[in-house]
């Protein structure tokens, strides 16, 4: 079989032709959470609602108080307490005060808060050792948001102080982009639920932990449907049944040309899914199509887990952000040093497992591992993968590579 391998990147053009933005929804601020925004909030009152006291002390008249200081404190009557959320329509007359709790409203008349420990902290009456202006300690109506002001940009990811500020401003439904929802599926029949007992030659599947975790960590949803043994009817009707949920699905395994390559030979009788060799390494066999009534796309992945991996960076998690609506879709990518020597097979792009650091101020990417694309432990020992282009064969060591950055770890 020599017919000519398809390039990374028009297999990867390919697959963005498919796939577009999500349509926008109304989501509850929990299942907003690390969605994008499709409209401007504005606020509906202002933020913070209401002038309140910044302390927990007595809203007094500023001008009452004018003489004190520690040696001369002024002593004035407490006519009663406001807490936070209380109602009690108290006005502060003058040579009056009110005791009043932290974000409580300030009481009509009053116009600034005397800090508790600038006093004696009294109940009937209080003696106050310090003068202050007016204003002080009181957190103004509006100053964080005004009313009708823009508070967030369509576009914006709704993190957690994102949907804290949505909350504050009163929305408990916001219209974003969702996350996808990717079911993950393996395929193999020598495959076993890991903490389940292992027959001789039997593995765990370790394709559909690994890749739930990494569509999650590129913002999806992810289903982990688990193990589908090597059996067409039962792929079959997994699929049939995971299409309900899914708005993509990725398999792994059964995409190469051996006898029980179920994946290729059920795919390839629906939908629109075509296998191609990729001019990659590792990740040569890749399927790709849609499926199911609302044209799902669906990634079929190589079986061997570093392949199944590197697909995903490179061809899924692309897709995943696109269908996000989020920029960049691509891992951030830097040139570094190489540390030793690699080769890389002719006409194919090689994905090369490495360890990236700064060294001196400058990036230096050691390999780590061999290339064999079953060495996940190497690939659990790895923060990036070195990107060795279609035409080299043989990098020296000391030279310049490209290098895609994995997830940040805290190392
Ligand atoms: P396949 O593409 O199905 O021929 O699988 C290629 C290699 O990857 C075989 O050695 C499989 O046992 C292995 N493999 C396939 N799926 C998984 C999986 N989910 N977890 C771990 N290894 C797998
Ligand atoms: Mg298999």
């Amino acid at each position: 079989m020599s017919e000519a391998l398809k390039p990374v990147d028009a297999h990867l053009a390919d697959i963005l032709s498919v796939v577009g933005p999500l349509s926008a929804l109304d989501l509850t601020l929990p299942d907003a959470h690390h969605t994008v925004l499709t409209e401007d909030v504005h606020s509906t009152f202002p933020l913070p609602p209401f002038d309140n006291s910044a302390m927990d002390g007595y809203a007094v008249r500023a001008e009452d108080i004018r003489a004190a200081s520690p040696e001369s404190a002024i002593v004035l009557p407490v006519v009663g307490d406001v807490a936070a959320g209380s109602t009690t329509p108290y006005t502060v007359q003058p040579g009056l005060c009110v005791r009043i709790m932290t974000g409580a409203p300030i009481p009509p008349g009053a116009d600034a808060v005397i800090p508790l420990e600038d006093t004696d902290g009294g109940i009937a009456q209080v003696a106050i050792r310090k003068a202050v202006g007016s204003g002080h300690c009181i957190r103004r109506a509006g100053e964080d948001a005004p009313s009708g002001s823009e508070v967030l940009k369509a576009g914006t990811h709704l993190g957690a102080t994102q949907l804290g500020l949505l909350a504050a401003i009163g929305r408990d439904r916001v219209h974003v982009r969702p996350r996808p929802r990717v079911v993950v599926l393996s395929t193999g029949s020598e495959l076993v639920e890991p903490g389940q007992p292992l027959h001789l030659g039997q593995i765990p599947d370790s394709n559909s932990a690994l890749l739930t975790a990494a569509a999650i960590e590129a913002g999806a949803i992810a289903y982990r449907v688990g193990i589908v043994p090597d059996e067409p009817g039962v792929l079959a009707d997994t699929l049939e049944d995971q299409l309900i949920r899914a708005d993509v699905i990725v398999t792994t395994g059964g995409v190469s040309v051996g006898t029980y390559d179920v994946v290729k030979e059920v795919l390839s009788r629906i939908g629109t899914v075509k296998f191609d060799r990729v001019a990659m390494q590792p990740g040569m066999p890749q399927g790709f199509g849609t499926i199911g009534p609302d044209k799902t796309p669906f990634f079929g992945l190589p079986g061997n887990p570093v392949s199944a991996y590197v697909s995903f960076e490179v061809f899924v998690r692309p897709a995943l952000r696109r269908m996000l609506g989020v920029e960049p879709i691509a891992r951030p990518t830097v040139r570094a040093r190489v540390t030793e020597p690699l080769r890389s097979p002719p006409g194919k792009r090689s994905f090369l497992r490495g360890w990236l650091a700064v060294e001196e101020g400058a990036y230096v990417v050691r390999p780590v591992g061999a290339a064999g694309s079953h060495l996940i432990a190497s690939l659990a020992a790895s923060n990036a993968l070195i990107v060795v282009p279609e035409n080299a064969t043989d990098i020296e060591a000391g030279s310049a590579v490209s290098v895609m950055m994995l997830e940040r770890r805290h190392q």
